[in-house]
C-alpha cells in the first residue's frame, strides 16, 4: 500500500463513525516520528482501569518514552486522541503483511481501559472498540484481518485485550467496514433526537403546523380544513386545482 501519512485525520474518521472523541491539545504533532505506511490496527489494554490511565499513555513512564499509543478508549465508549506520529507499544513480533519487530512504524495502537483480568469490558466499551477498528481500517483500505490482539502478535508474551474473543471481535469489525450506513450507535441516536428536540419542538406540532399551511387551520384536529381567506376560503391543494382548470380554459378559446 502507498504512503497515507501520519493519521492526522484520527479525530475526524472516529466522529463520523459516530464516536465520541475528545481530542488532547498537540496530538497531531505528537509522537516518535512520521508512519512509513499504516497497514493495520493492534489492540491493546492498560492494565489500570481507571479514568487516569491516559496519562501514561500520553506521557509514558520512566523506562519508556510517551506516547505509548494514537488512542485511549475509556471505559464509557470515548475515544481520546493522544497522537498522530508513531508510538512505541507493538514491541517485537509478527503478524502476516506486518513487518517483523517493527509494527510500531506501520500500526495504530489503541490502550483500551480495563484492569486486565477480562472481567471489566462495558457493552459501550466494546461497541466503539468494534467500529472504531472499524472506522480506522475502512479509511486505509484494510480488512478485518489486520485488526490485531497485541497477544496474537507479540513475541513477549503479551496476553491484552484479557478476555477478547478476536475472531468474534474480527467478524464484529467487518461487518461495520462493509455496512453502506454502519448501524448507528445509541448515542448517535440519543443526539439527532437531541437535535430534533432543540430546533424543531416535538414533531406531532410540526406536521400540523405544515397541514395548516396547506389546507388552512379551522378545525384542523377534526379533519375538516377550513381553507384561506386569501384564497376565498379554499386550501391551497383547491386553490391550485382552481388555477389549473382556469389556465386550461383559457388555452381551449
Ligand atoms: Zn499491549
Amino acid at each position: 500500500m502507498s504512503w497515507t501519512g501520519d493519521p492526522v485525520w484520527l479525530a475526524d474518521v472516529l466522529r463520523e463513525a459516530g464516536l465520541r472523541v475528545i481530542e488532547h491539545e498537540g496530538w497531531r504533532g505528537r509522537g516518535h516520528g512520521d508512519f512509513a505506511d499504516i497497514r493495520g490496527v493492534l489492540c491493546h489494554h492498560t492494565a489500570g482501569g481507571s479514568h487516569n490511565d491516559w496519562h501514561i499513555v500520553q506521557y509514558g513512564r520512566s523506562d519508556l518514552a510517551g506516547p505509548l499509543a494514537q488512542l485511549v478508549l475509556e471505559r464509557d465508549g470515548t475515544f481520546r486522541v493522544i497522537a498522530a506520529g508513531v508510538c512505541w507499544h507493538a514491541g517485537r513480533g509478527a503478524w502476516p503483511g506486518w513487518p517483523t519487530n517493527n509494527a510500531n512504524y506501520h500500526v495504530i495502537g489503541i490502550e483500551a481501559v480495563s484492569r486486565g483480568d477480562g472481567t471489566d469490558w462495558t457493552p459501550a466499551q466494546l461497541d466503539a472498540y468494534k467500529r472504531g477498528c472499524a472506522a480506522i481500517l475502512r479509511r486505509v483500505g484494510r480488512t478485518a484481518a489486520d485488526c490485531v490482539a497485541h497477544r496474537e502478535y507479540s513475541s513477549e508474551g503479551k496476553i491484552d485485550p484479557a478476555g477478547i474473543d478476536m475472531d468474534a471481535f474480527r467478524a464484529d469489525v467487518q461487518a461495520f467496514i462493509e455496512g453502506e450506513d454502519a448501524p448507528m450507535s445509541a448515542s448517535e441516536v440519543n443526539q439527532i433526537q437531541h437535535f430534533i428536540a432543540e430546533f424543531c419542538g416535538p414533531i406531532g406540532s410540526d406536521v400540523k403546523d405544515l397541514r395548516e399551511q396547506l389546507c388552512g387551520h379551522a378545525q384542523r384536529d377534526r379533519g375538516e380544513y377550513g381553507g384561506w381567506p386569501q384564497l376565498g376560503g379554499r386550501t391551497v391543494v383547491d386553490a391550485l386545482g382552481e388555477i389549473l382548470t382556469r389556465l386550461d380554459e383559457l388555452e381551449a378559446r
